[in-house]
């Protein structure tokens, strides 16, 4: 199946084609067709199974086939998340996926001065993606009316829960007109939620795809603080274990994956590269090979994973961090397929450790910190770098506000401390939006 297959319109098409999807994920496949149609639906999806999209665009559509004959730059969509780092992704998510229909879309969350929002909104737009706080604030200034409002989404509602926003959202809620079109999506289904699902949502569609978290958390994941200079160190003396059978690496850049690749070959462990720079007979005999067993590792870059589908991965090693936290669930996935559990270690050197952290925020994980490493950092934990180290080839990814504060709770020298995973404990924490 294609977008086309979706019934989406060509300005949406295009944008597709310039952020370059090729194909719905199944969330947006099962969810498009039918808020097209303006059905009520219950996704029960988390981030990084294409949510975003899966909502943004047939909303997009309707707007935009429904816009001849009204007035433009008058709120007929309202997106509610409980975080600004959401919120400004769903927000840009709009923009992309807009940029062909002429449609405005306006993010607002609190921690940020008032005023320019507030002149956005002046100047009129389709769509508002807000966090509730500031969304209640700005409705009691007389800032934002709701009563035009056609849609209603409602994103992460398990974290609205979570975060104890339930009453505001109800309070927003109550300010909607009542013939309206209304989406919730949630990771979980916690009975409050449920119950506010019945009270909300008229006949609706249910949508589900696995969640991640489910993958994740069968996966058992360390990590191992480790300088750059003595990743390599590191690899070769954790592939003394006979145990990893099949490995695949990851690099951030192809010419990492080459270069790695020599490296282990020269040590005497077979291994092979495959990135976009190979050519596809190069590509697939060295699938072939890591396959059969011929290879025991695989040193792979993102975009090359993705073609790669090997069930009896046994472990998954981050070589590099992803700048991306998505790239993280669906490389460490690469382990756990076919029902099967795996095993993933991260290597994390000072500048990555930013990366370390937006990845555990996305999996609501503290990975637990690797028992045995003799290569452990010496620079102490809290040192985080406030600037990500430049990726070349990697989209920009900066509209997550910078956190300056580490979980202090992680051991000081990054080694001997087994920590076991908890579950929702940075989001909460850290991530409250006003
Ligand atoms: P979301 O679950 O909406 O946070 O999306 C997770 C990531 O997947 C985002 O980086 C999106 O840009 C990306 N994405 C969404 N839909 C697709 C698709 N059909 N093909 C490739 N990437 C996608």
């Amino acid at each position: 199946m294609n977008f086309n297959d979706l019934g989406l319109i060509d300005p949406l098409l295009r944008a597709l084609r310039s952020v370059e999807y090729t194909r719905p994920t199944p969330i947006q496949s099962q969810a498009i067709p039918q808020i097209l149609k303006g059905k009520d639906l219950i996704g029960c999806a988390q981030t990084g199974t294409g949510k975003t999209a899966a909502f943004a665009l047939p909303l997009l559509q309707r707007l935009y086939q429904s816009t001849q004959n009204r007035n433009r730059g008058v709120i007929r969509v309202l997106v509610l998340s409980p975080t600004r780092e959401l919120a400004a992704q769903i927000n840009d998510n709009f923009v992309a996926y807009g940029r062909h229909t002429g449609l405005k879309s306006q993010v607002i969350f609190g921690g940020v001065g008032q005023q320019p929002q507030i002149d956005g909104l002046r100047r009129g737009i389709d769509i508002l993606v807000a966090t509730p706080g500031r969304l209640l604030d700005l409705m009691n200034q007389g800032y934002v009316r709701l009563n035009t409002i056609e849609t209603f989404v409602l994103d992460e509602a398990d974290r609205m829960l979570d975060m104890g926003f339930i009453h505001d959202v109800r309070k927003v809620i109550a300010k909607l007109p009542t013939a309206r079109q209304t989406l919730l999506f949630s990771a979980t289904m916690p009975e409050a939620i449920q119950d506010l699902a019945n009270s909300i949502l008229i006949d609706p569609v249910r949508v589900e795809v696995t969640p991640q978290a489910t993958t994740v958390e069968k996966i058992e994941q360390s990590v191992f603080f480790v300088e750059k200079q003595n990743k390599r160190a590191l690899l070769e003396h954790l592939l003394e274990d006979r145990d990893i059978r099949r490995v695949l690496i990851f690099t951030r850049t192809k010419h990492g994956a080459n270069k790695l690749a020599e490296q282990l070959d020269r040590a005497q462990i077979q291994a092979e590269a495959i990135h976009g720079n190979k050519s596809q007979t190069a590509r697939e005999r060295a699938l072939a090979n890591f396959k059969s067993g011929k290879t025991r590792v695989l040193v792979a870059t993102d975009i090359a994973a993705r073609g790669i589908d090997v069930d009896d991965v046994t472990h998954v090693i981050n070589y590099d961090l992803p700048n991306e936290p998505e790239s993280y669930v669906h490389r460490i996935g690469r382990t756990a397929r076919a029902g099967a559990s795996g095993i993933a270690y991260s290597f994390c050197d000072v500048e990555e450790r930013a990366y370390l952290r937006d990845i555990e925020k996305l999996i609501r994980l503290s990975v637990p910190v690797a028992e045995q490493n003799p290569f452990a950092s010496t620079i102490p934990l809290q040192v985080i770098q406030t600037h990500k180290p430049p990726v070349r080839g990697a989209r920009d990814n900066n509209a997550r506000p910078q956190q300056q504060n580490r979980n202090t709770s992680r051991s000081n020298n990054g080694a001997q401390t087994d920590r076991r995973p908890r579950r929702n404990h940075f989001r909460r924490r850290e991530n409250a939006a006003s």
